[in-house]
């Protein structure tokens, strides 16, 4: 049987020059990838006590629904400014060029809660860290973050120090 990280698709110049990115709908179009990449993302919440699970717009959600479904617990979207309907906390943070600001429901998360993170793959680290300031803000403890995929050139995990990170497939 092929290795999960056999499946991921490498794009050279996507979306700019000098970019290769690692595309996860390889993954997902194939039944035998798709299973093993939740079942190896869920395994390293084995042990670990958590009350809900945080995924961000888009790819966090693909992984995170199944992963919290198979675990009994909650999911919380976390969106682009502006398509949430209720009351919402937000964060900006900084993208290559300019900024990016993400939102979550405000009574999404309750004081004392137990967040897993998920998504798809870790680059600089902007858009993790913001999630962890809008969880803390809300009260929440972040006990796990784990992506499928890890671009380690980009020392992502340095914005991420004290957290207890992990990624299933690693490039350098
Ligand atoms: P970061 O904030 O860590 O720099 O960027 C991570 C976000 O960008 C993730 O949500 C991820 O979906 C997206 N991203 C950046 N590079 C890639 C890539 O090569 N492949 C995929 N699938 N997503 C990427």
């Amino acid at each position: 049987m092929k290795k999960l990280e056999e499946y991921v698709r490498s794009i050279p110049d996507f979306p700019e020059e000098g970019i290769v990115f690692r595309d996860v709908t390889s993954v997902l179009q194939d039944k035998d990838s798709l299973k093993m990449s939740i079942d190896q993302m869920q395994s390293l919440l084995d042990d670990v006590d958590i009350d809900v699970v945080v995924g961000p717009e888009s790819r966090g959600f693909i992984f995170g629904v199944p992963i919290a479904y198979n675990l009994n617990k909650a999911f919380v979207p976390v969106r682009k400014k502006g398509k949430l309907p209720c009351e919402t906390i937000e964060m900006e943070y900084a993208l290559e060029y300019g900024t990016a600001t993400i939102e979550m429901h405000k009574d999404a998360i309750k004081p004392g809660q137990r967040v897993a993170i998920i998504d798809d793959l870790i680059a600089t680290g902007g858009t993790i860290e913001a999630i962890t300031k809008l969880i803390e803000s809300l009260g929440g403890i972040v006990v796990k973050i784990i992506f499928l995929m890890e671009l380690e050139g980009l020392h992502g995990r340095d914005k991420l120090k004290g957290y207890d990170v992990e990624a299933v497939i690693k490039y350098e």
